[in-house]
């Protein structure tokens, strides 16, 4: 039988009514023939729910824990979902992570997936099984404790079972019908692709659009994953959503082809270190070790020989840092003034492979920002991306403008 990967997010699960329309869905794949591997999201805000009661709880928690309590969410809608399906007539059965195995590293809260051993869903699709509905987002580790792969993981565990069985299609089902040249719900002017390249779609996932989940983008690249997002809420079309394919796939494109923006995002700043040969090394090695993802950072200008080293940082992982740094301190390896975090700042980035042969997007964009009065607290670029730090106030303003500047709402 030809396999199909289906994929429903939170807000597609967020109440019996709706795993019903997502459940309608899936049998209309199965009367068509098709074996059906569903992962699923845990219900909408429950996610949210269960790591705010892990923090309330302990403050500098056991990743191993907060595993053991955030991937719960993903257990109730499966079982939901196999319930479903079997109240319509389908044989669908539900599986946990560690049931199928989805074999995963030892890092908690960021757990990468290792291999799928197909054997255990094989011999359930063998037996007469049409559907397997899947927990998204969690796994098991060599030493056997539960694993989850990070905020929005389930996109990951669905590309991840599209490669390891072969599908012929992973489609992910949202609250959008697509993915746009920026998030709809900041820029009303936003635009639906019809098809995205898989450079792009990775950028824009890792600079903060959260319609996919970084790792499922490189996944699906690496491992040529036909994959699709689509609404579950519009009329049933096969035509519909966007596809994200290689960049050979796409005729035309923008110069820019979208606009992303990250509001998780924290300023850190080091004051007055001492200017000298390993000082970076000094102050980023322990960063690394300590789980902290910088990702921008400057040097300012040295005055008698001390300077001040500013990076920025996931907003939760202040804290960490903070830590990290005054380890570094008491041990000697480091001296500092004092560490500040801003964590009133986000990211905007504009991204397109166009990129890599257009000038001027650089000036065009800080010439926006310039027009709107929105400073720019740091800069970073890669070859298909622009990225600058500001006021997050300012952020909804940054975006709308650049959308406008790099006519985003028209295609090429
Ligand atoms: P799910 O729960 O289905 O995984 P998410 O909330 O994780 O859904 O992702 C979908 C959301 O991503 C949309 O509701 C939208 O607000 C946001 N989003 C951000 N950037 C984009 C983009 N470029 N295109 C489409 N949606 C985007
Ligand atoms: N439920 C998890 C989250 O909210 C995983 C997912 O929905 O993809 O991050
Ligand atoms: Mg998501």
């Amino acid at each position: 039988m030809p396999r199909l990967v289906m994929k429903f997010g939170g807000t597609s699960v967020a109440n019996i009514d709706r795993i019903r329309r997502a459940a309608k869905r899936v049998g209309a794949e199965v009367a068509k023939g098709y074996d059906v591997i569903v992962i699923v999201s845990a219900m909408s805000g429950k996610t949210n729910e269960m790591v705010g009661w892990v923090r309330e709880t302990s403050k500098l928690y056991d990743s191993a824990e907060y595993d053991a309590v955030v991937s719960s969410g993903e257990n109730v809608t499966a079982g939901l979902m196999a319930l479903t399906l079997q109240e319509m007539g389908v044989q669908a059965r539900s599986w946990q992570g560690w049931q199928v195995p989805v074999l995963t590293t030892g890092q908690h809260e960021r757990a990468r997936i290792e291999d799928i051993p197909n054997a255990n869903l094989n011999a359930a699709f063998d037996a007469g099984n049409k559907v397997a509905v899947v927990a998204g987002f969690q796994g098991v580790s060599p030493d056997g404790r539960i694993t989850t792969l990070g905020r929005g993981g389930s996109d990951t565990t669905a590309v991840a079972f599209a490669a390891a069985f072969d599908a012929e299609r992973c489609d992910i089902y949202t609250d959008v019908d697509g993915v746009y040249t920026t998030d709809p719900r900041v820029c009303d002017k936003a635009r639906k692709l019809d098809k995205i390249a898989f450079e792009e779609m990775l950028e824009l996932a890792s600079l903060g659009a959260k319609v996919l989940q970084t790792r499922s983008v490189e996944l699906a690249m690496r491992y040529k994953v036909k994959l699709r997002v689509l609404s579950s809420f519009e009329e049933m079309s096969d035509a519909a959503g966007t596809l994200v394919c290689s960049e050979e796939e796409i005729m035309e494109s923008n110069v820019v082809a979208g606009v992303a923006f990250s509001k998780d995002e924290a300023k850190m700043t080091l004051i007055s270190v001492a200017d000298r040969p390993g000082i970076a090394a000094a102050i980023f090695m322990p960063l690394s070790e300590a789980g902290v993802n910088v990702d921008m950072i400057v040097q300012n200008i040295s005055e008698e020989g001390r300077t001040d080293m500013t990076f920025s940082c996931p907003a939760d992982q202040v804290l960490l840092a903070e830590t990290a740094m005054k380890a570094a301190k008491e041990r000697g390896e480091i001296n500092f003034h004092d560490v500040v975090a801003d964590e009133a700042v986000a990211k905007v980035s504009v991204v397109g492979i166009g990129m890599r042969s257009a000038a001027g997007v650089a000036a065009k964009m800080f010439k926006t920002l310039a027009d709107n009065e929105i400073n720019i607290k740091i800069i970073t670029t890669s070859e298909i991306k622009i990225s600058v730090l500001i006021e997050r106030k300012y952020m909804e303003l940054a975006v709308q403008a650049l959308h406008d500047v790099f006519g985003l709402d028209k295609a090429a």
